[in-house]
C-alpha cells in the first residue's frame, strides 16, 4: 500500500516557462531603464535567443548585439530574484486536495537552492507537503539521479521504499535514484515543458507514464 507521494517540481506540478518569462521581463526592464531600448523589444528578442539556442548563453548573446557592457552574473541574479506569481497546473491542485490528508506528501526538487525556495514561495504551496527537499541543500553533488534525496525522504516518514511513490517529467534524472531506492515510479508527459520529448533509455524509464496528475489515483490505488 502507498504510503508517500513524492512529486518533483519544475515542469511537473507547474509550468516552468512562466518561471523563465518572469525573468526575462525583470531583466528586460533593468535593460530598459538603463540604455533607454524598449522592453518589450528585448523581452522578445530574450525570447527569441531562448528559441534558436537554448539556455545557458541567452545574456551573453543579448549582451552582444546590444553591445551592453554589462556582468554577465548581475543579470542572471535580476533573472533569478524575479518575483512574478507563478501558478500550479489545474490537474496538480485538483490531485493534491485529493491526496492532501490521505497520504504523506513530498517534494523533491533539483536547483539552485534560493531559486527554488523562492518558486515554492511564489506558488504558496508549503501547506500542501509535510516534507519538501531542494536537493541542493545538501550540495551539488546531491541533485538527482542521487540517491541520497530519496533516500532522506523515507527516513522521514519511517516509510519502506515499496510504499513510496515519485512523479517526475524528465527522464534523464528523475527515475534512476529513485529507482535504484525502490520507489515506484510515475513519468509525467505534458503538452509542453523541457523534457516532453525526451526518449527514456533502458533502466532511465518510469513504472508508470501518464499525461494528467489526475491518473495518479487509480495508479496509487491499484499498486
Ligand atoms: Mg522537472
Amino acid at each position: 500500500m502507498i504510503r508517500l507521494i513524492v512529486f518533483d517540481l519544475d515542469d511537473t506540478l507547474y509550468n516552468e516557462f512562466e518561471f523563465v518569462k518572469n525573468g526575462f521581463k525583470e531583466v528586460a526592464k533593468y535593460l530598459s531603464n538603463k540604455y533607454a531600448i524598449h522592453i518589450d523589444e528585448l523581452y522578445k528578442k530574450m525570447r527569441e535567443l531562448l528559441n534558436k539556442y537554448g539556455r545557458g548563453t541567452i545574456f551573453d548573446r543579448l549582451c552582444e548585439e546590444y553591445s551592453f557592457n554589462e556582468e554577465i552574473m548581475n543579470l542572471v541574479e535580476i533573472y533569478r530574484s524575479a518575483e512574478g506569481k507563478l501558478k500550479l497546473y489545474d490537474d496538480s491542485y485538483e490531485v493534491l486536495k485529493k491526496l492532501q490528508y490521505n497520504y504523506n506528501l513530498g517534494i523533491i526538487t533539483d536547483g539552485k537552492s534560493s531559486v527554488q525556495w523562492n518558486k515554492i514561495k511564489s506558488l504558496d504551496i508549503e501547506n500542501y507537503f509535510d516534507k519538501i527537499i531542494v536537493t541542493d541543500d545538501f550540495g551539488r553533488e546531491y541533485w538527482k539521479p542521487h540517491e541520497y534525496s530519496y533516500k532522506k525522504m523515507l527516513e522521514y516518514f519511517n516509510c519502506k521504499p515499496h510504499e513510496a511513490v515519485y512523479i517526475g517529467d524528465n527522464p534523464a534524472k528523475d527515475f534512476i535514484g529513485a529507482r535504484k531506492v525502490g520507489f515506484y515510479t510515475v513519468r509525467i508527459i505534458r503538452e509542453c515543458g523541457d523534457n516532453m520529448k525526451l526518449k527514456e533509455e533502458k533502466g532511465y524509464e518510469a513504472d508508470f507514464t501518464i499525461n494528467n496528475l489526475n491518473e495518479l489515483i487509480n495508479i496509487i490505488k491499484n499498486i
